[in-house]
């Protein structure tokens, strides 16, 4: 096990068998003494993982052939503007996003490139304390757009709306953390460093039916139907990070899959959370009912004890503890391969200095 406990926000802590398969693979992929990075992505080799890598995406998840499953590079950022891209009608398309954090606002500004925007519900004033409840979107909208874990702010959508529309999310920082119907959504997008690999990929999940609809060209990288004919390989596939997201799904569905993992991240954001409200010295920053169990952003009550907190958990090995910039503070990342025992550390270091 690492030393070291690794609370980064992403990219972040994977599970310790993809390094080491990983690293195998980059050396001698599959006992062929080549290795994975010089390999044709059109071999059988590698053809029999990105269809691997697909199919256990909708085992995971349960979902079944009437959706397609896609690895594009580009990240999530990309997915922002793709998904107006095929999903705003030309003529007089509107969307409604949910406005709860600062990815959310990204995927806003992309999508007013291409047409018109309703923010049905912000939190934005309030410093993104809360997950809007109070709105209601209707039939009038190409889609519906909402970011399931706001990575920053740390707070996350418990429930998802029923809306007349096509219903888009962002679960880059919490897909595959926790039981959810997927297939309430039409289109799921996640960048793959936060939960599910390294960087360099992002997984789309998207119902075949609502595409081709919107009346507009689409330039080819943007469109997820030519993605789709060309099963994952329009261009040359980031096959590493394709390869390890593989090794970590692969890994998640031998212990238990999504419930299993879910229980296991349920009791470690209880750990902590327990301590943050025991804990004078440490409040979080939003509402405890909109609390994410994978991102726990809190602050410390004392300024003026700041760094003696700071050189406590450094001195406990623990690391990526600061807060995003543009909100400090400090924030604990308990990803799907985060130990609970990494948590424990963090809470006994807590403890001690309170
Ligand atoms: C990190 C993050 C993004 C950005 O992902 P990139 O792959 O870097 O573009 C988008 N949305 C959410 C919720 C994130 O956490």
């Amino acid at each position: 096990m690492n030393k070291i406990h690794n609370f980064s926000a992403g990219p972040c802590i994977l599970p310790q068998e993809v390094y080491e398969k990983s690293a195998e693979a980059v050396l001698n992929f599959n006992g062929s003494e080549l290795s994975l990075l010089e390999i044709s992505h059109r071999s059988k080799d590698f053809v029999a993982v990105m269809d691997e890598a697909r199919a256990i995406v909708k085992r995971l998840m349960k979902l079944g052939d009437e959706y397609e499953v896609l690895y594009l590079g580009g990240g999530a950022s990309l997915q922002f503007l793709m998904v107006p891209f095929n999903l705003l009608k030309a003529d007089g398309g509107k969307a409604a996003y949910l406005d709860t954090g600062t990815w959310a606002a990204g995927a806003i500004k992309e999508a007013k490139y291409l047409g018109d925007v309703d923010v049905v519900g912000s939190s934005k004033k309030d410093n993104y304390a809360y997950i809007p409840t109070d709105y209601i979107v209707g039939s009038g909208y190409d889609y519906f757009h909402c970011t399931s874990n706001n990575t920053i702010y740390g707070t996350q959508m418990k429930e998802f709306p029923e809306v007349d529309t096509l219903m888009a999310c962002d679960m880059s920082s919490d897909i595959f953390s926790r039981k959810i119907d997927f297939s309430k959504f039409d289109l799921i997008y996640a960048g793959a460093q936060k939960n599910m690999g390294p960087a360099g990929v992002t997984l789309v999940v998207v119902k075949k039916s609502i595409l081709g609809k919107t009346g507009r060209t689409i330039p080819s990288y943007l469109n997820y139907q030519l993605h789709i004919e060309k099963e994952s390989m329009l261009n040359t596939p980031p096959v590493f990070p394709v390869y390890a997201s593989l090794l970590t799904l692969q890994q998640l569905e031998k212990n238990g899959g999504i419930a299993a993992a879910e229980q296991r991240n349920i009791a470690k954001a209880q750990l902590l959370y327990d301590e943050i409200d025991r804990n004078p010295y440490f409040e979080t920053f939003c509402r405890n009912e909109d609390r994410s169990l994978m991102n726990v952003s809190f602050k410390i009550t004392d300024e003026s004890r700041k760094s003696a907190f700071d050189e406590a958990w450094k001195a406990a090995g623990i690391s990526g503890l600061n807060g995003h910039r543009s909100l400090g503070g400090y924030r604990a990342s308990l990803y799907n391969a985060m130990p609970i025992e990494s948590v424990q550390v963090l809470v006994d270091v807590m403890k001690n200095f309170a």
